[in-house]
């Protein structure tokens, strides 16, 4: 402490006022940040606390010596990030939490430097959430290192597979206020993607005009390395939303769903760990045939045999899906009734987290709308251990 102020010594800025202020007193601010990182460190591995307070924590410090006691958990706080947590692992998308955050006036972690602060945000509560700190871990340069000395909000297990759950890009969603211009008016646009490149593909106006006049309206990639799909919005919509519906009234959607008690961690984290293997496995076969040492027909096939391997675990791998509004539409007895409901926003969350959709080009020729371009398979696979049951 200098002058009533902590300085933290991993920001350069800091260093440098550190620096100034000692100058005069211990000549050489290099060997003062030396020595600031050395006790970093230590403390780092005896899981003492240190840097800036954590969100969620408060510190204890000895009323004579001044010295640090205890960094134990602040109750109020530490009921924002459980709820959260809760919310999450329920299948709540997170710009939800951050509305109702923000509508409820809960301060922020971070003092606004001015009166205009933006609140909440999405990187704010998943930055709090994803950090080891929470679940009572200590961790060194970036890595988890052991336990800390100061206690878990989140038991470590429900850590891990919030992290997993938040991991899942396909779950991710942007908050975009309903004037904003950017706000979705398209089902699919950002939620299908290009067979060829992958990336997303966006609704595009009349990007080729038709013959007899009329607009074309398109979902396009619009990849300036790629571009080789274009395919009927409207058509489109109808077929995806046809194997969604279909796919729903099957039994093995139901696999999808995990139960409270569903303990999926291992599961998935298993499921990861094979990808990973049979990942490594395809590259040491290509770094054989790089070496010379098999040729390319048994890469090739030894590819051909991983692939759908890796496709498979990386599917076992998705955290399952425990959102309301998922079980909502499977029980309802009107399936498709109940989806007319579910505002545009709603229906592209869904869509984006249960569904895979890819375009492809088309075979055929002469403006025969070809359905068989359009690629859609679930995002998950039922658990080996899954076994239907009607639910009553
Ligand atoms: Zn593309």
């Amino acid at each position: 402490m200098t002058k009533g102020r902590v300085y933290d010594f991993a920001r350069s800025d800091d260093a440098f006022m550190m620096g100034l202020e000692f100058l005069t007193a211990e000549k050489d601010a290099a060997v003062i940040r030396e020595r600031q990182l050395r006790t970093v460190r230590l403390n780092a591995q005896k899981g003492r606390p240190h840097g800036r307070l954590p969100y969620g924590y408060r510190r204890v410090y000895d009323e004579s010596t001044g010295a640090l006691l205890r960094q134990e958990i602040d109750p109020e706080k530490a009921a924002i990030i459980t709820r959260a947590v809760d919310e999450i692992l329920q299948g709540v998308p997170v710009n939800r939490i951050i509305t109702r955050l923000n509508r409820e006036g809960v301060p922020t972690p971070m003092k606004p430097l001015s009166g205009m602060s933006r609140g909440w945000m999405n990187a704010t509560l998943v930055q709090i959430i994803r950090s080891p700190t929470v679940a009572g871990l200590r961790k060194y340069q970036g890595e988890v290192i052991g336990e800390a000395d100061w206690p878990a909000i989140i038991p470590v297990e429900t850590w891990e597979k919030v992290n997993r759950v938040l991991a899942d890009k396909a779950r991710r969603t942007r908050y975009v206020e309903e004037d904003n211009h950017s706000h979705p008016k398209w089902l699919l646009s950002f939620v299908a993607r290009c067979g060829f490149c992958g990336r997303f593909l966006a609704r595009v106006l009349n990007v080729v005009p038709r013959k007899n006049g009329k607009p074309r309206n398109n979902y396009v990639c619009q990849h300036i390395g790629c571009r080789r799909v274009s395919i009927d919005v409207e058509r489109t919509d109808a077929y995806v939303l046809e194997a969604l519906l279909s796919w729903l009234s099957t039994p093995e959607s139901l696999a999808v769903l995990a139960g409270p008690d569903d303990d999926w961690n291992d599961r998935v984290r298993e499921a990861e760990e094979q990808a990973t293997t049979l990942r490594d496995r395809l590259d040491e076969a290509a770094e054989q045939y790089a070496e010379g040492k098999i040729s390319l027909a048994m890469l090739a096939n030894v590819e051909q045999r991983l692939t759908p391997q890796i496709e498979q675990a990386a599917r076992e791998a998705v955290p399952p899906v425990a959102d309301t509004a998922v079980l909502d539409l499977i029980n309802a007895d009107d399936i498709r009734a109940a989806w007319e409901l579910l505002d545009l926003l709603e229906k592209r969350r869904l869509l984006k987290m249960l569904l895979d959709i890819r375009i492809e080009k088309s075979q055929l020729t002469g403006g025969i709308f070809d359905y068989s371009r359009i690629k859609i398979a679930p995002r998950f696979v039922a658990p080996e251990t899954y076994h239907w049951r009607r639910v009553a």
